[in-house]
């Protein structure tokens, strides 16, 4: 059990159409009330660029609890570029789409350097040996 919750958010898309694409949600996010900008934006307590907005509890209930609206780490970001998210305990590799046998999670992990690099990610699944 955690405080904490990250919500990730993936808009598949080229790389090309990655900064139009994540300015229309911004300017959507904001006209519709679900953000605002962060005024008391601090690097060490409030580092994000946005806040939620007066409609935010419309789609993240949460929001609701005055608690979880006074956490002072819960803004809005978006982020233009590869990144890796790492749910720590929650961490499972992935299931091989053909056999359904989980990948190994070390042959997984090796995958994600290259990832960086703009590679896209090729695993061969252990036991069918399908390769994804
Ligand atoms: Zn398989």
């Amino acid at each position: 059990m955690s405080e904490n919750a990250i919500v990730v958010v993936e808009l598949s898309t080229t790389p090309t159409e990655v900064p139009e694409r994540i300015a229309a949600a911004k300017k959507w996010l904001l006209e519709n009330g679900i953000i605002t900008p962060n005024a008391q934006r601090d690097e060490l307590m409030q580092p994000s660029e946005h806040r939620a907005g007066p409609r935010a509890i419309e789609v993240a209930p949460p929001f609701a609890h005055e608690h979880i609206r006074r956490l002072v780490n819960n803004g809005v970001d978006f982020v233009c570029e590869r990144q890796v998210h790492h749910p720590i305990e929650n961490y499972e590799p992935p299931h091989c789409p053909s056999c359904g046998v989980r990948a190994d999670a070390d042959a997984h992990s090796q995958l994600i350097e290259p990832w960086f690099e703009n590679e896209e990610p090729v695993l061969a699944c252990q036991a069918c040996g399908e390769v994804h």
